[in-house]
């Protein structure tokens, strides 16, 4: 296997493949992991076009910290990050296996931004609830990797952009968030409303959607000023960001595809990219 040094080289682990796609998932609410809906359907259809990833990168809007780390563990926990849904949704658990050899290549693509190598967290719903639609075996391993609160948007777009590489060698880098995302106003009453949005939301979905085919990447990473109602769409930038590191790692020549383009409970979207 050529590990003499330990982990030093990701090359003597996973094959060289054709460059894998970046998925952007929006995940909604937790419930999704175990609901039957059209959303869960488009990440299960989703999956069956994507060659088989030696390994997955996931950057999860619920690991939003101090500092920039990796999950390094050998077997990372399934982390139930979520009160009061049904006791069936705390039984879930993601066996998928962690890459202590993907977590070493993340550490020395970041530096010097990455401070460390994490021993702690594991898989949280951002990651799971998803996952468990794309790869129902949890045969894959998974690395989560964390959003910096302290850094801003441009910060995000780099560290996005110096994962590249990794796509390949049959990595998989998927970001789980939801690009609007306001829980305080989302309307429980008309929740289940098919493609139900407030008159801002679906402003703020028709701007983002078209700066993202058009290519304008500089204005979603400066949304706080150049996005109208972004204060809305985007009260708080954790559930954005992961969106942030897809569009980093996307080379210029690929094509944005969309799927789950919906609005559900007003303020939310479901808004998914597959890049390639
Ligand atoms: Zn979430």
């Amino acid at each position: 296997m050529g590990n003499i040094n330990g982990l030093q080289n990701i090359s003597s682990f996973f094959s060289d493949t054709e460059r894998m796609p970046l998925l952007f998932l929006g995940h909604g609410s937790p419930i999704n992991a175990i609901e039957e809906n059209e959303f869960v359907t488009g990440f299960r259809d989703i999956a069956k076009t994507i060659p088989k990833p030696n390994a997955i990168l996931c950057i999860s809007a619920h690991w939003f910290i101090k500092g920039t780390k990796v999950t390094s563990m050998e077997m990372p926990k399934t982390i139930h990050d979520f009160y009061g849904f049904p006791q069936e949704l705390y039984e879930v658990q993601y066996p998928a296996k962690g890459s202590p050899v993907l977590a070493n290549e993340v550490k020395n693509l970041l530096m010097p931004d990455l401070e460390g190598l994490d021993y702690d967290w594991g898989l949280d719903h951002g990651a799971w609830s998803v996952l468990r639609h794309l790869y129902p075996k949890a045969d894959i391993p998974v690395v989560q990797l964390s959003i910096d609160y302290s850094k801003e948007a441009d910060f995000h777009f780099l560290c996005g952009s110096k994962l590249q590489s990794l796509r390949d060698k049959g990595v998989l880098i998927i970001g789980s968030g939801n690009i609007i995302h306001n829980l305080r106003m989302v309307d429980y009453e008309n929740f289940d409303k098919d493609n139900y949005g407030y008159d801002w939301a679906k402003e703020v979905r028709e701007s983002i959607n078209s700066k993202l085919l058009e290519g304008d990447f500089e204005l979603l990473i400066n949304y706080k000023e150049k996005i109208h109602h972004s204060n809305k769409a985007i009260p708080s930038p954790d559930h954005y960001l992961p969106l942030i590191y897809i569009l980093g790692a996307k080379y210029k020549e690929e094509k944005i595809n969309f799927f789950n383009d919906k609005l559900v409970g007003g303020s939310l979207s479901m808004t998914s990219l597959f890049i390639q």
